[in-house]
C-alpha cells in the first residue's frame, strides 16, 4: 500500500486546539462557524474537516449516534446520499477535483472554504 505522506499539515494538525467531544452529540449543539458546518439538513449536517487533506473536505455526519451505518434509518440514509452527491458537484463545480477525478489544492483557510460552500447551499456566509 502506498502511504500520502503530507509534511506540511504536522505542524498544522499538532499545534492545532484539540477538541473533545462527539461529532454525533457535540458537534451540532454548536454555532455553524464554530464547528464548521456548512449545512443543516433534517437527519445530517455536513461539517469541514478540521484537519482536512484537501480543500473542501467534508464530511456528511447524520444526528443519530448509531454504531452501524446499516442502523440507520433509511430517510436519514437517503439524506446522506444526497447531500454526499451534492458535495461531490460541489467541489467539481469549485475546481476542488477535476473532471478525471484528480485532486486540486487551492491555496485557502478553512473559513474560506466554509464561507463558499454555504453560499452554494444558500446560507449567508461571513
Ligand atoms: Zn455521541
Amino acid at each position: 500500500m502506498d502511504h500520502l505522506w503530507t509534511p506540511w499539515r504536522y505542524a498544522y494538525v499538532t499545534g492545532a486546539d484539540q477538541k473533545s467531544g462527539c461529532i454525533f452529540c457535540d458537534a451540532p449543539k454548536e454555532s455553524d462557524q464554530e464547528a464548521r458546518i456548512v449545512h443543516r439538513g433534517a437527519h445530517c449536517y455536513v461539517i469541514l474537516n478540521t484537519y482536512p487533506y484537501t480543500n473542501g473536505h467534508v464530511m456528511v455526519v447524520p444526528y443519530a449516534h448509531l454504531d452501524e451505518l446499516q442502523n440507520l434509518p433509511v430517510d436519514a440514509a437517503h439524506e446522506m446520499m444526497v447531500l454526499t452527491q451534492r458535495m461531490e458537484r460541489w467541489a467539481a463545480d469549485a475546481n476542488f477535483v477535476s473532471v478525471i477525478g484528480e485532486t486540486r489544492v487551492l491555496p485557502e483557510t478553512l473559513d474560506v472554504t466554509w464561507d463558499r460552500i454555504r453560499k452554494a447551499f444558500g446560507i449567508g456566509g461571513l
